[in-house]
């Protein structure tokens, strides 16, 4: 029997998992479809992905950019909506099966929250959802009947390696890092660093923010504390190891001693369909493993001291409550800064540091006191950064 069409509303669609997804649905041999495309600025690329692939809606969320598209910009059949209401209509449509979540930042948290209420299956991308409201969301996909599938390639890593065993198995999970650019860069070269610098990473091709904070470790914190919630492990079950080749994509060791893990070439298109096609596994674009040449893969602890942005996603997973909230903040307001060229690099941890020392913890924050506290911890850098 031929597997019926799925209706996917692609949440930033311009940017780069956003691209790679579009890549995914293209050579699904028409199993995935794209039912709504949005994006933030980008209108010329919004445009051009909208001809291509015909989708029934398309939203320009920034409503400035919006003022300067047209109804009679889009094929026919292809309805224009703007702004926050627009996109929480795209990701509610009943025709939409599922929901890829690949906004960046605390802004893709909305998209995520729409597509939960209205039960769907989300394909979360955007780890920031988590890391800000992670006990949250997870409630309320329970509440809805909604289903979270992890795009981020550990996590979904993860996903595939627990599905060999019980929860009551599984003793630890490992997440890879591949070090990023500065792997072994001294502190005094650290505190060299430019914008291009941070933005070269070795193996993977990914949007600003996320190409920083894979730069400073920020990344691994943010996805300690999305497997924590995700996957309801006790912090001391997640553990981190460098590894350069971003070939093992994380690892799942079981009581036994027995370790799963899944492999694959770094290419974000997997993890995308794996979370697109669930439970279903298609031949597809990504790029594979070539077995008939020598190769070797290199696992080492990370350097705690090179790397306090650990450190602080360790703490924060164990603190729960308002504690992802607010590094999250200062590290988007943060990383906003240096690529303004306001703020070293070297001082981007620090920033996090100081702001997460100084705020009011709470243990159980409603969703309007996290989005309070995000603003607070973003005013914070700012005042940090201006003195
Ligand atoms: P990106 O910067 O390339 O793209 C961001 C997208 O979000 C764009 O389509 C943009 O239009 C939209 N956007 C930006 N600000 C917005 C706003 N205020 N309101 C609405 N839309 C807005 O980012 P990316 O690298 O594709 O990352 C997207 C998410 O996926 C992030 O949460 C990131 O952590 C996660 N992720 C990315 C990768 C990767 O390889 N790029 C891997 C794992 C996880
Ligand atoms: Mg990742």
């Amino acid at each position: 029997m031929p597997t019926p069409v799925k209706n996917v509303a692609v949440l930033g669609s311009t940017g780069s998992i956003g691209r790679s997804a579009l890549e995914v649905i293209a050579a699904s041999g028409g199993e995935l479809a794209a039912y709504a495309l949005t994006a933030h600025g980008n209108v010329p690329l919004l445009l051009e992905q909208a001809s291509r692939f015909r989708p029934a809606l398309v939203v320009v969320t920034n409503l400035e950019a919006a003022k300067s598209v047209r109804q009679s910009d889009l094929p026919p059949g292809t309805r224009l909506l703007r702004g926050p209401e627009g996109l929480a209509q795209a990701a509610a449509a009943t025709e939409v099966d599922v929901v890829l979540a690949a906004i960046v930042g605390r802004a893709g948290l909305d998209g995520a929250w729409a597509a939960l209420e209205a039960g769907k299956t989300l394909a979360l991308a955007n780890k920031e959802t988590l890391v800000l409201a992670g006990p949250l969301a997870l409630e309320l996909a329970r509440r809805r009947g909604a289903t979270i599938l992890p795009v981020d390639s550990e996590h979904s890593a993860i996903f595939q390696a627990l599905q060999a065993g019980r929860p009551d198995e599984v003793r630890r999970v490992v997440l890879t890092a591949s070090g990023g650019p500065f792997l072994r860069h001294t502190p005094e070269q650290l505190a060299q660093v430019n914008v291009a610098d941070a933005l070269a990473h070795p193996t993977w091709k990914m949007g600003r923010k996320i190409t920083v904070d894979s730069a400073t470790m920020m990344n691994k914190a943010l996805e300690i504390i999305e497997a924590r919630w995700l996957f309801d492990l006790a912090v001391d079950q997640i553990e981190v190891v460098i590894h350069p080749q971003s070939v093992v994509h994380s690892l799942v060791e079981y009581v036994d001693g027995s370790v799963l893990a899944q492999l694959s070439p770094p290419d974000m298109k997997l993890p995308i369909q794996y979370a697109l096609c669930y439970p279903h596994r298609r031949s597809g674009v990504a790029a594979r493993l070539d077995w008939k040449r020598a190769w070797r893969l290199e696992f080492e602890p990370p350097d705690p001291e090179r790397f306090p942005a650990l450190g602080l996603g360790l703490e924060a997973a164990r603190a729960g409550g308002t504690a992802g909230a607010v590094l999250n903040a200062a590290n988007e307001a943060a990383v906003a800064a240096f690529l303004e060229g306001e703020l070293a690099f070297s001082e981007i941890v620090p920033a996090c540091r100081r702001v997460l020392d100084r705020h009011e913890y709470e243990a159980r924050p409603s969703l309007e006191r996290l989005l309070e506290i995000d603003r607070w911890a973003r005013q914070e850098v700012t005042r940090w950064v201006c003195t």
